[in-house]
């Protein structure tokens, strides 16, 4: 809507070669991904071919190892790749950090081969991956998940009901967490099913409030066989991989969180200095100042914390603490910028006519996926004053 730029963002990337990254990354964002961003999220319409130029330019397996078709990027340029391709449109981003976490299982706790085998295609040629932990009556307290896998031979039978998973129905390829023993976390197992197993489908896609051209969907398997070469890790094993790759997630949604509020942040300002009452630019009253003040600063505190967190893991750190704490801030932080950017664009904010309302439908999402926002301050309460019931 506007004739101003918004303001680039400032950012300290280690090497040339990250720089590079993000100015192929914005160029992307900005040519292949915003101007289709509104139409299609209204239309539910999810934007494959974006995934399968994302793939070819090396997008989709960015922080993964060179030798299996990985961009070997540390995180810090990762989750700022993620951060501007959310700012264009989340259904992106988050697909990326999506099939990223997808990915995680294999590329971490694989075999040399299977990682030779599988690797390279999931990572640079074309497929699209989905991540399946969550079920219909197991959420937040995901270990007590009941798809189970029962060994046949040499092979694996998986029978149940994945629900809520990102790409599900479309996907190449799910990393499926399945009880293989004893109830509990030490009695899950993880597998990566192709997405054409003969007993997999995927339902309908939920009708949510944003993100609409994401699909979302439940997984059906029913009597699915895979051969044990495509187990994850150990028998057991599985639910400490599952969130072992949920630390690595929740950077990326964090990422995400912060794109999408600096859209959010763009957009107010932009807004705010061409529309006019009582005779000025509403970007010249103190009351809106401020808010564009704080929306700046917390979107900079938050961009602050990822980053940080995600040193820690380049470092070779742990970072689950800083993990939860980014996604938890970065995402009430998106809640926040974005409803207070409708406020700033007034009537017109509540239209479909400015993607502002968007930006605040998607944001919500943000505080749900990868671990609720309560569930991240039980993480962090955890790691500052010790496990409960001590
Ligand atoms: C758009 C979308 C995409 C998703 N994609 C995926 C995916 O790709 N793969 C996947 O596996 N899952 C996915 N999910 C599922 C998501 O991770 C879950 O929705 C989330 O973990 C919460 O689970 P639940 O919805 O069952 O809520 P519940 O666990 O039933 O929680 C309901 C409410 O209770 C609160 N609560 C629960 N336990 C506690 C507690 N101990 N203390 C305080 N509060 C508590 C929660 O914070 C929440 O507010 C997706 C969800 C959505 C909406």
């Amino acid at each position: 809507m506007s004739d101003r730029d918004p303001q680039p963002v400032e950012r300290q990337l280690p090497t040339d070669e990250a720089s590079d990254l993000l100015a192929l990354v914005r160029e992307i964002a900005q040519r292949e991904i915003a101007p289709k961003a509104a139409e299609e999220e209204d239309a539910g319409r999810f934007p494959r071919e974006v995934f399968t130029l994302l793939s070819r330019s090396g997008l989709l397996g960015l922080p993964y190892d060179s030798e299996y078709g990985g961009g070997e990027q540390p995180y810090e340029v990762y989750l700022q790749v993620l951060e501007e391709l959310a700012a264009a449109r989340l259904t992106v981003g988050l697909g990326v950090s999506v099939h990223t976490l997808a990915s995680y299982g294999l590329a971490t706790y694989g075999t040399k081969q299977q990682q030779v085998e599988h690797l390279p295609a999931m990572l640079g040629g074309g497929l699209l991956g989905a991540y399946c932990l969550s079920e219909p009556a197991s959420g937040s307290d995901a270990a007590s998940l009941r798809t189970k896998a029962v060994r046949d031979g040499d092979e694996w039978v998986i029978t149940g009901t994945k629900a809520w998973i990102t790409h599900g129905g479309i996907a190449d390829f799910y990393t499926v967490m399945a009880r293989t023993g004893e109830d509990g976390p030490r009695g899950i197992t993880a597998f990566l099913v192709p997405g054409d197993a003969p007993g997999l489908s995927g339902a309908s896609p939920e009708k949510k409030m944003g993100m609409k051209g994401s699909p979302t969907a439940q997984v059906h398997l029913d009597g699915v066989r895979v051969g044990d070469d495509r187990r994850i890790g150990e028998e057991g094993q599985g639910f400490s991989i599952a969130l072992s790759a949920l630390d690595s997630g929740r950077l990326g949604i964090a990422a995400c969180a912060i794109g999408v509020a600096q859209a959010a942040l763009d957009e107010a300002v932009a807004y705010a200095g061409q529309r006019r009452q009582f005779g000025r630019p509403i970007a010249d009253f103190q009351g809106l100042r401020f808010m564009i003040a704080d929306m700046a600063t917390q979107i900079e505190a938050g961009r602050a914390l990822y980053l940080a967190a995600a040193r820690l893991k380049d470092a070779g750190r742990p970072f689950s603490k800083q993990a939860a704490m980014a996604k938890l801030h970065c995402t009430d932080t998106a809640m926040k910028v974005t409803t207070d950017a409708v406020q700033i664009l007034g009537g017109y904010g509540y239209t479909a006519d400015f993607p502002a309302e968007r930006y605040m439908r998607e944001a919500k999402v943000l505080q749900i996926v990868e671990g609720t926002n309560q569930i991240q301050r039980m993480v962090i309460a955890r790691h500052v004053a010790g496990p409960e019931g001590r």
